[in-house]
């Protein structure tokens, strides 16, 4: 059946290939362990991190989906003004410590659109600013884009965490003590 939850997908501004291969990829990870459908990298194309992402879905599961996009600002663009996937204008929010507080404004964005979430790296494009219809502070001070991301989606989807549906992959079988893995389907067959 087909979800009822409108797709989310966080857009990953400014990569840096040497400097930023380990938060990128935690990023991206974090983004599809709480949730989101799709990744989308940009700055420096780095073919390691989608490799890294394309093989934990193939180990863990689910329909998560990573790309590179050389023009980050058309995809933004195009995501919230004309086409979200569906030929109707998405929601974007970027994530920003300038930004208006989460608590109070999360509530009040739409939940019936395509949403994408932009996270920055180096310095952010001003435009970023006027393109995305919400500025979202996790706090005010500075600190790091895998906890701004992870906050985020844990406050937006009923379950955060917990919401997604890895099926198709290894399971990990939560326990006291230890720790237990049980195969696929394919491969326990
Ligand atoms: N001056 C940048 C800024 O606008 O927040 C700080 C760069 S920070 C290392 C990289 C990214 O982490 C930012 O672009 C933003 O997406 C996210 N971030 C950092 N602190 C945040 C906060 N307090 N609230 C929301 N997002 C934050």
């Amino acid at each position: 059946m087909e979800s009822l939850i409108p797709s989310l997908h966080v857009l990953r501004l400014g990569h840096r290939r040497e400097r930023d291969k380990r938060i990128t990829s935690h990023l991206g990870l974090t983004a599809r362990a709480f949730g989101a459908d799709s990744f989308v990298l940009s700055g420096e194309e780095d073919p390691n991190v989608l490799e890294t992402l394309h093989s934990v879905s193939e180990r863990f599961g689910g329909n998560f989906q990573a790309k590179y996009e050389e023009k980050p600002m058309g995809w933004l663009r195009r995501f919230a003004q004309k086409d979200a996937g569906d030929g109707e204008p998405g929601v974007a929010i970027h994530l920003t410590m300038y930004g208006l507080p989460w608590k109070e404004t999360i509530p009040t964005i739409p939940r019936d659109r395509p949403i994408a979430i932009v996270v920055g790296g180096a310095k952010v494009p001003g435009e970023v600013f006027g393109i995305c219809q919400y500025n979202i502070a996790i706090g005010n001070q500075p600190h790091s884009e895998v906890a701004a991301l992870a906050v985020f989606l844990q406050s937006w989807l009923p379950d955060g965490a917990d919401a997604s549906n890895f099926s198709g992959g290894m399971t990990v079988v939560p326990m006291e003590s230890g720790k237990q893995i049980l195969p696929s389907d394919d491969s326990s067959e």
